[in-house]
C-alpha cells in the first residue's frame, strides 16, 4: 500500500510553511504543479514549478473562479491506477497521475468574522479547492491530501519513513481530516447564508465544527472528548487566550462558557460585576462598587459552593481582585483582560487557569443553541430575550419600589442562566440565594432560602440575607406555595412571567402577604 510520491499539486491561500514544504518535496525529486499565487511564491523561493494552466491548456479565468476545474486535474486525482480502463483513459488523454494534493481554502470563516460585506463573502467561497480535496480524499487508495499547514511536518516524516512514499493508513487519516475540513467549510457557508438571509427559524442549515483541541477526557474520566470551534470567532471560551495553568477540561470549558455568558449580561457601563459558576449554575452573582467588591459579594452568596468554582468578570482583572480570588481554590478565571500585576498574583497559583477574552459576549447577538438527542439534533435560537423596566406589568396592589425594580431586573438576568426550575433571590445587586435544577418549583424556592439561612449561620448574621430581598422565578408559579415560601424567607417583591391558569390565586396570595409582584410575559426555561 505504499505509493511513491512523484507529482504533487499545491494550491494554498495560507502560504505559511509553503517555501519549506516546496523545498523539501523538490529535494525528493517531486514534480510540483501550482496555481497562480502559489506558483509565484514557490518560484520566489527559487523552485521550479509547472503552472496548472499549462497542464489544463486553459488560463485561470473569471477572477480565479475557474483554475483547476478540469479533467487534466481531476482525472489525475481520481483515476484508479490499478484499473485498466482508468489507465487507458489516462493514456488516451495524456492525463498524468497526481500523488499528493496540498490545498488550504480561501479564508471564508475569517472573512465572515471580519464582518465583510455580502459580495466579499461570496467571492471567498472556494469552489475548486473543495472539489480537489474531495476528489483526492475519495481516491486515498492512491492519493495523499493535506489541508492543514500543521500537517506538513507529518507528511515529510511519513516520506522519510517510507523512502519517499506514503502508506495507506497515513493517507486514510489525511482523507478523514480532509472531509472534516470540507464539511466544516460548507457548514460555515451554510450558517453564514442563514444569517445573511435572516433565516430566523433555524432551518435549512448544516452544522459542523473544526477540531480545536483533544481533551484529556469528557464529563467523566472514562469518556473521550474533544473541543470543536464553529469558526465565528466570537468572544468567549473558544477564542479566549489562556495565560497559565494546565489545559482546560471538558467541564471547565462548559462552566467557563456559562460563567462568561452570564457575566456578559452586565455591561461594564453599569459597574463591575462578577459571576461564580459551579456545575453550570451560578452560586453567586453580584455587582459592586469595585471589581473586588463584586467578587466578594458574589462569593458571600454561597461560600461553600464557590470553592473550586469558575469566576467570570465583566471588566479587566486588577491586582486587588486577583488577590481576593487567590484566597480560595478557584479552577478558572475569565475576564475581558487582565493587568500585569493581576497576572503576577496568579503566577504563584499553578493550578489556576487565567483566560482573557476579546471583550464580552454580546447577549443580544443572534445565534443558535444546538443539543444532541438520540438520532438527531435539537436546534433553536439562542435565548437572547431581554426585558427592561417598561416591560414589567405590576399585578399586585402594591407597586414595587425603585430599588426592588432594579433588583428584580438583576435577578431576572441571573435566572435566565440558572437551570430550571430556577429561583433567584437578590438584594442590593447581589444574589443571596439560588435554587437550581429542581423538578418542583417550590423545592427550588425552599433550597435557595435554606442556603441563605446556612450562610447567615456561617457569617454569624442575625437574619438570613433573603430578608428584604426580591425573588425571580424563570417560569410562572403554578400554585401559591412557592411564592408563600419566598415570602416566609423574607422576599418583598416577585418577578415572574405570569401565565398560569391559577395566576389569580397567586396574585391574591401575594397581596395578602403584602408583596409587590410584576409579570414579564417572557419565560426563561433552561435545561
Ligand atoms: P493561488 O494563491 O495559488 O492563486 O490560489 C490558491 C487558492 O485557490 C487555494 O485556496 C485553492 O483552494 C483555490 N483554488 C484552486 N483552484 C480553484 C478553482 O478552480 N476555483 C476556485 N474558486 N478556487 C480555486
Amino acid at each position: 500500500d505504499l505509493v511513491p510520491l512523484r507529482r504533487a499539486l499545491i494550491s494554498v491561500s495560507d502560504k505559511t510553511g509553503l517555501a519549506e514544504l516546496g523545498r523539501a518535496l523538490a529535494g525528493r525529486g517531486v514534480e510540483l504543479l501550482s496555481t497562480g499565487g502559489t506558483a509565484a511564491a514557490l518560484r520566489e523561493a527559487g523552485l521550479g514549478v509547472v503552472d496548472v494552466a499549462e497542464v489544463t491548456g486553459f488560463p485561470e479565468m473569471m477572477d480565479g473562479r475557474v483554475k483547476t476545474l478540469h479533467p487534466m486535474v481531476h482525472g489525475g486525482l481520481l483515476a484508479l491506477r490499478d484499473n485498466p480502463e482508468h489507465a487507458k483513459a489516462m493514456a488516451d488523454h495524456g492525463i498524468g497521475a497526481i500523488d499528493l494534493l496540498v490545498v488550504n481554502l480561501y479564508p471564508f470563516e475569517a472573512t465572515v468574522a471580519k464582518g465583510a460585506d455580502y459580495e466579499t463573502c461570496i467571492e471567498n467561497i472556494d469552489i475548486g479547492g473543495p472539489a480537489m480535496i474531495r476528489a483526492a480524499a475519495k481516491n486515498h487508495a492512491f492519493v495523499g491530501v493535506v489541508v492543514d499547514t500543521d500537517d506538513y511536518a507529518a507528511l515529510l516524516a511519513e516520506l522519510d519513513a517510507n523512502g519517499g512514499a506514503t502508506g495507506l493508513a497515513f493517507r486514510q487519516k489525511l482523507a478523514l481530516t480532509a472531509y472534516s475540513r470540507t464539511a466544516a467549510y460548507d457548514a460555515a457557508v451554510s450558517g453564514w447564508m442563514a444569517g445573511a438571509l435572516e433565516e430566523t427559524a433555524p432551518r435549512r442549515r448544516a452544522f459542523a465544527g473544526t477540531l480545536a483541541q483533544t481533551l484529556r477526557y469528557g464529563e467523566n474520566p472514562h469518556q473521550k472528548a474533544a473541543f470543536y470551534t464553529d469558526g465565528t470567532g466570537r468572544p468567549g471560551v473558544a477564542t479566549a487566550r489562556q495565560w497559565q495553568g494546565k489545559e482546560l477540561s471538558y467541564n471547565n470549558i462548559n462552566d467557563t462558557d456559562a460563567a462568561f455568558e452570564l457575566v456578559s449580561e452586565f455591561l461594564p457601563g453599569g459597574g463591575p460585576a462578577c459571576a461564580i459558576i459551579k456545575h453550570a449554575n451560578p452560586c453567586g452573582v453580584a455587582r459592586g462598587a469595585s471589581l473586588k467588591e463584586a467578587y466578594s459579594r458574589a462569593f458571600d452568596c454561597d461560600r461553600t459552593s464557590a470553592f473550586g468554582g469558575i469566576v467570570a468578570l465583566n471588566m479587566k482583572l486588577d491586582e486587588e481582585t486577583a488577590r481576593a480570588i487567590a484566597e480560595i481554590f478557584t479552577e478558572v478565571v475569565i475576564a475581558p483582560g487582565a493587568d500585569d500585576a493581576a497576572k503576577q498574583v496568579f503566577a504563584a497559583k499553578k493550578n489556576l487557569r487565567l483566560l482573557t477574552a476579546d471583550g464580552l459576549a454580546n447577549p443580544a447577538q443572534p445565534g443558535l443553541a444546538v443539543r444532541q438527542v438520540s438520532g438527531g439534533f435539537l436546534v433553536q435560537d439562542k435565548d437572547n430575550g431581554r426585558i427592561g423596566p417598561d416591560d414589567l406589568q405590576v399585578v399586585t396592589k402594591r407597586a414595587p419600589t425603585e430599588t426592588e425594580i432594579a433588583d428584580m431586573l438583576f435577578a431576572w438576568k441571573v435566572a435566565k442562566h440558572v437551570k430550571s426550575n430556577a429561583i433567584v433571590y437578590v438584594k442590593d445587586g447581589a444574589t443571596v440565594g439560588v435554587g437550581a435544577g429542581q423538578m418542583s418549583r417550590v423545592d427550588s424556592t425552599r433550597i435557595a432560602a435554606r442556603k441563605s439561612q446556612d450562610m447567615a449561620e456561617a457569617l454569624g448574621l442575625s437574619m438570613p440575607p433573603t430578608k428584604g430581598s426580591v425573588v425571580a422565578s424563570d417560569a410562572f408559579f403554578p400554585f401559591p406555595d412557592g411564592l408563600l415560601t419566598a415570602a416566609e424567607a423574607g422576599a418583598t417583591a416577585v418577578i415572574q412571567p405570569g401565565g398560569s391558569m391559577r395566576d389569580d390565586q397567586v396574585i391574591a396570595a401575594a397581596d395578602e402577604a403584602g408583596l409587590a409582584m410584576v409579570f414579564t410575559g417572557m419565560r426563561h426555561f433552561r435545561h
